[in-house]
């Protein structure tokens, strides 16, 4: 068998499969089943029986041959990994070495992040993520690379091809429901992330039971990537009741812009503040999909989906993320330490064109002194006295923190 060009180059043991090899290693050996990709060069292992590897319990001796038909592949656990060989005939010793894999079962986050953000800091570290557009799905798969280790994902929509080009998910997700793909993407991320779903959509008759879910997963953390006002005011209470930090983030019409804002309950403006003090920004958020064009109801214009490059909406879910880990980390990264010290507005603005309120803007050019695009601006905002939800007085969470 040795050559042929059907047998892989490369050998990749999913988790269970590594289990099973170290498991090998102190009992007997083992055959496991072996599934093919890119046209052969790849030989994946996910750790089910099988006949096409041969997993030996130790080193082989240097005079070992092969004393059973079949095996495609020869591996055996070396150091932390696995070493693998191609078979060879029956009574023959070990073909030509070929490259190999092991998947881990926990984030890799912890060790290419860890002299920045600590290892495993994220690991027990629950984030709610609420709308999986294209800026939420972005924000999850940041903050599993980072290593967060908990999630809680609400969207009630399924991918459909018009995301595709702005969403973090493709082609082969059209069709599954937004929080099982992003739950899929995570996992590839992070294979040990512990990952709660819902569908429920976000209104008036399911307050009670977001929140229940909030409270109940402890989420640290909220990230609103939702589309409608509507949705957005209703976190916002949640958020307030629940006294979760969130974050909360939209792009202007065709994504010309956008604007993050971060509500620490009984420190912070809340977002009915923002709506209160600019309600145009506040009403001005990109429509992504037909359907939420049909339910954003403060406006009586008509509102059609609205084309936004996902190169435009990037910047915006980045620096939600940033802020995110600020919060999550809360002074434990020395990295992220002096960031602290920069990221101390209430609300951001970025614009990628200069268009509509923007267009009398200077050119970037060379001039740092006015304007321009393709900067973020931190900008003041007061929490409003007559905010029905955190204004002095009205507000139980003033002082409770
Ligand atoms: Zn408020």
């Amino acid at each position: 068998m040795n050559g042929l060009p059907s047998l892989p180059r490369q050998l990749v043991l999913g988790a269970g499969a590594y289990d099973s090899l170290v498991a090998a290693a102190s009992e007997a050996r083992l055959r496991l089943g072996m599934r093919l990709m890119d046209q052969g060069d790849v030989g994946y292992v996910d750790g089910a029986a099988g006949m096409d590897v041969l997993v030996l319990p130790e080193p082989p001796a240097i005079d070992w041959v092969l004393d059973e038909p079949g095996p495609a592949i020869v591996c055996w656990a070396e150091g932390d990994g696995v070493r693998a060989h191609h078979s060879t005939r029956l009574g023959e010793g070990l073909g030509e070495r070929l490259g190999a894999s092991v998947v881990p079962s926990r984030s890799v986050a912890s060790d290419r992040v860890g002299a920045i953000i600590g290892a495993d800091a994220l690991q027990d570290t629950c984030v709610a993520v609420l709308g999986l557009g294209s800026g939420g799905s972005f924000i999850v798969r940041e903050l599993a690379r980072a290593g967060v280790g908990r999630f809680v994902l609400l969207d009630d929509d399924r991918l459909e091809v018009g995301n595709v080009s702005r969403h973090e998910c493709g082609l082969n997700d059209v069709g599954r429901l937004k929080v099982n793909a992003m739950r899929d993407l995570v996992h590839r991320h992070n294979p040990g992330a512990r990952v709660v779903t819902s569908t429920t959509r976000i209104s008036g008759d399911t307050r009670s039971e977001v929140r229940d879910l909030l409270l109940g997963e402890r989420a640290e953390l909220v990230i609103c990537a939702t589309d409608t006002r509507e949705s957005r005011l209703l976190i916002n209470r949640l958020c307030l009741q629940g006294k979760h930090p969130m974050i909360i983030g939209g792009v202007y019409r065709r994504a010309y812009g956008g604007i993050v804002q971060r509500v620490i309950p009984g420190l912070t403006p809340c977002y009915q503040c923002f709506v209160q003090a600019l309600p145009q920004e506040a009403a001005d958020n990109e429509i992504s999909s037909v359907r939420d064009a049909s339910r954003t109801s403060y406006t009586d214009r008509e509102v059609t989906p609205q084309p936004g490059l996902s190169s435009d909406i990037v910047p915006i879910a980045l620096l939600m993320v940033k802020l995110a880990l600020l919060e999550l980390l809360d002074g434990r990264s020395d990295a992220f330490r002096t960031l602290s010290a920069d990221l101390v507005a209430p609300i951001y603005q970025w614009i990628n064109r200069r268009e509509l309120a923007h267009a009398s803007w200077d050119p970037m050019g060379v001039n740092v002194d006015s304007q321009s695009v393709l900067r973020w601006y931190g900008v003041l905002l007061e929490r409003s006295t007559n905010c029905a939800h955190c204004s002095t007085g009205a507000n139980p969470y003033v002082g409770a923190s």
